[in-house]
């Protein structure tokens, strides 16, 4: 049996948060409205005679997420007219850019492959359509937001890789602060081609795939019309399956485009697909070609963040955090700058603190991990849960990286136990309070104190001799319910290392 496998390409759009719209000055229609067509003009709305100026912002920017993506910039560049008639495109042309995108020829690192990119280019957005019993309304309030279109070449293999580029693609709208790329409020929308084909007749060139010897290529499907990353994935996993089945089956397959049915987890047949020549694409007359220099390519570079890649690289190189822990705290840059506040004033408190010897350095080589594990723990079990359940973005997060740091020090210092620490949290996050303050008031400092914990312990024993017993016959369960019976008596306060050592002690 010949092997087929998995041809994927992905066409990405994602809106721009510029201030206003690509070409007029209407206030950019990328978030959501209640009110249909409130921030519409004779430009968005595509009234003859009206001229459109492009947005710097937008430029700059598809510059700027060209040089994240190592993508080279065409210093000559233009818009173009992409016609085609639908109701929410009231010029009947979209204004694009067709042989000389802004920037082309990038690559993003997923897992161990270099995803290439054929080129990002600029265009506007279109209205949207609300289809009702009695016909179909045409809201123009996103007309005309810019948007930039990402093209991968077609050398994705699997449902999980196409995946996790998007993910990726994502992070970095989101780290570069010119897309919040939400997917399902359509500020991101990911495309798929998919196909499958012979193994070894066929070559990759640039974004096409071109048959070797006498192969005849198999039809590629496009995807469309997905909101999340999981439906995406389930979307050409199912394609993937549908087609290899229709290939074995002798059955013919078509080039068309394919929707997501979430109800019934299928693709389903929506059109046949347009080729370019249907789009008779053709220059801009209305908007002068662009010069890009040398000077604005640099100065944005300048301004490039660290990347969530190597963020993450970071993380695990500088701060020893396991990797799976720091790839969820650099998943959002906020989140990932008030993990380092935390790191930085707690290495800070140890510093300072008596119990706690020597310098940053010696601390960070001695400890990081054990300091990591420790941060990485409350922030993402703990912190998470609270931030999850108020809804509440790390930004605006009640526990200040100050107070979590000090939070943290009382814990490593043992001064507090795991059980006061969670009570000490659940109050640092309604009152903003700082954690020594709660612990003092609340009386919720670790007990290591060995003479009062003795008296725990001989009344604990004296009053479980079955216990006892059972345990000295080998019931190591006993051993636990004692330990737990002693917690209970000095009301979770305890060192419970301590517990044990003094219990083991009087039972031997
Ligand atoms: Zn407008
Ligand atoms: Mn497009």
């Amino acid at each position: 049996m010949p092997k087929y496998v998995p041809i994927i390409g992905m066409e990405i759009h994602a809106e721009l948060k510029t201030k206003t719209k690509m070409f007029c000055t209407c206030e950019n229609g990328y978030e959501l409205r209640d009110q249909p067509n409130q921030n519409i003009c004779p430009i968005c709305m595509g009234h003859p005679g009206m001229l459109p100026v492009a947005n710097r912002q937008a430029i700059d920017w598809t510059i700027l997420v060209g040089l994240a993506l190592n993508c080279k910039i065409n210093r000559f560049t233009k818009f173009d007219r992409k016609n085609y008639f639908y109701p929410d495109l009231p010029k009947g042309y979209q204004i694009s850019q067709y042989d000389l995108p802004i920037t082309y020829d990038g690559n993003l690192t997923i897992g161990p492959k270099d995803v290439a990119i054929v080129r990002i280019h600029l265009e506007e957005d279109t209205g949207n359509l609300k289809h009702g019993s009695t016909g179909a309304l045409v809201d123009l309030s996103r007309a005309g937001t810019p948007l930039i279109e990402l093209v991968t070449g077609p050398v994705i293999d699997s449902a999980k890789e196409a995946k996790e580029f998007c993910q990726e693609y994502q992070k970095i709208l989101r780290y570069l602060e010119i897309s919040e790329a939400d997917m399902e409020k359509g500020q991101m929308r990911c495309e798929a081609n998919v196909s499958m084909q012979l193994e070894g007749r066929f070559a990759v060139d640039g974004n096409e795939v071109k048959p070797l010897l006498d192969t005849v290529l198999n039809p590629k499907v496009e995807l469309k019309n997905i909101n999340s990353f999981r439906a995406l994935e389930r979307a050409i996993e199912y394609e993937i399956k549908r087609q290899t089945k229709a290939i074995e089956a002798g059955e013919p397959l078509v080039q068309e485009t394919r929707g997501w049915d979430e109800n019934t987890q299928s693709t389903f047949s929506q059109r046949v697909k347009e080729t370019a020549a249907d789009y008779r694409y053709f220059p801009e007359p209305d908007l002068p070609p662009l010069e890009i220099s040398e000077a604005l390519i640099n100065e944005l570079k300048a301004t490039l963040p660290e990347l969530p890649q190597a963020k993450l690289r970071r993380f695990v190189s500088e701060y020893q955090f396991d990797p799976e822990v720091a790839s969820i705290i650099v998943e959002d840059k906020n989140l990932a700058a008030y993990t380092e506040k935390v790191l930085s004033e707690m290495i800070t408190w140890l510093v300072a603190l008596p119990e706690t010897e020597g310098t940053e350095e010696e601390i960070m080589s001695k400890d990081g991990k054990k300091l990591s594990k420790l941060v990485g723990n409350w922030l993402v079990t703990h912190l998470f849960k609270h931030l999850n359940e108020t809804k509440t973005a790390i930004s605006n997060c009640p526990v200040t990286p100050e107070n979590f740091a000090e939070f943290l020090t009382l814990i490593y210092t043992s001064k507090v136990n795991n059980t006061s620490a969670q009570e000490i949290l659940n109050e640092m996050f309604k009152t903003s309070t700082n954690p020594t303050e709660i612990m003092s008031t609340k009386n919720l400092g670790q007990t290591s104190d060995t003479g009062e914990l003795e008296a725990v312990i001989e009344k604990i024993v004296a009053a479980n001799p079955k216990a006892v017993e059972d345990f000295k016959a080998g019931k190591e369960a006993s051993f636990k319910f004692l330990v737990g019976m002693a917690m209970r008596e000095t009301k979770g306060k305890a060192n419970p290392a301590i517990i044990n050592d003094l219990l083991l002690n009087k039972l031997k």
